[in-house]
């Protein structure tokens, strides 16, 4: 199958739920035929690498799903529509003060480490509650979601932490305040993507189920 023939294969699968075809190291042809084949949402995983082709990709909407070092905050603001790897005190405040700069309410989604792994980012699930009350103080910011990335398992093992993730989505939720309104739990890529929308996602993050593997 054809890269449009996979993206629109994925968009009926899904249904409501929000594709974020996921295009590192895929070049701005093969992006733009799955934007022409339906898909809006994009998401990269390093700043650079987005700047240096996203000239020639196709209007939608852009998401950074990867780590974001402090020294490309200010990039990445201008960059991406949303920044679902917020994963830090620390990067919540450099966002903020380089969206201030520009003028920008900056959308970011949480990042939960939701398997405790060390070495992975993302806050720890005891974490979360604390960090959300600091948020309102954050003017620049919107917190849209949370995202996470479950350990390295296979897919039906996979299950019992996008469930974990379902509870907190469903009780962090009820916290509205004026920059906080979360609506969106992005979690499953290629391999698990359907368990993760059994157990509740509202967005999966797709790269090699429509792209093919990647080559480095
Ligand atoms: C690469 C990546 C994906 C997509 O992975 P596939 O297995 O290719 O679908 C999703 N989320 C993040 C954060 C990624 O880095």
């Amino acid at each position: 199958m054809t890269v449009a023939e996979k993206t629109k294969a994925i968009l009926k699968e899904i249904g409501d739920t929000k594709l974020v075809c996921v295009t590192k190291t895929v070049d701005p042809e093969r992006i733009n035929q799955s934007i022409r084949a339906g898909a809006t949402i994009i998401g990269e995983n390093r700043v650079q690498e987005f700047e240096d082709k996203c000239a020639e990709i196709l209007p939608c909407e852009r998401h950074l799903i990867g780590h974001l070092q402090s020294n490309k905050v200010k990039r990445a603001v201008r960059l991406f529509d949303v920044i679902q790897s917020v994963d830090s005190l620390k990067l919540i405040q450099d966002i903020n003060t380089k969206a201030e700069a520009i003028g920008k309410v900056q959308e970011v989604f949480l990042q939960v480490n939701i398997g405790e792994e060390p070495q992975k980012y993302g806050f720890y699930l005891d974490e979360i509650g604390s960090v959300v009350s600091e948020i309102p103080s954050f003017k620049n910011i919107k917190v849209k979601g949370l995202m996470c990335i479950p350990p390295f398992v296979p897919p039906e093992e996979a299950r019992s932490y996008f469930r974990k993730m379902k509870t907190l989505f469903d009780e962090i939720k009820k916290e509205k305040r004026d920059n906080i309104d979360i609506q969106e739990l992005s979690m499953g890529m290629s391999g698990d993507y359907r368990i993760a929308i059994e157990e509740g996602s509202t967005m999966v993050r797709i790269g090699s189920a429509i792209f093919g593997n990647r080559k480095y």
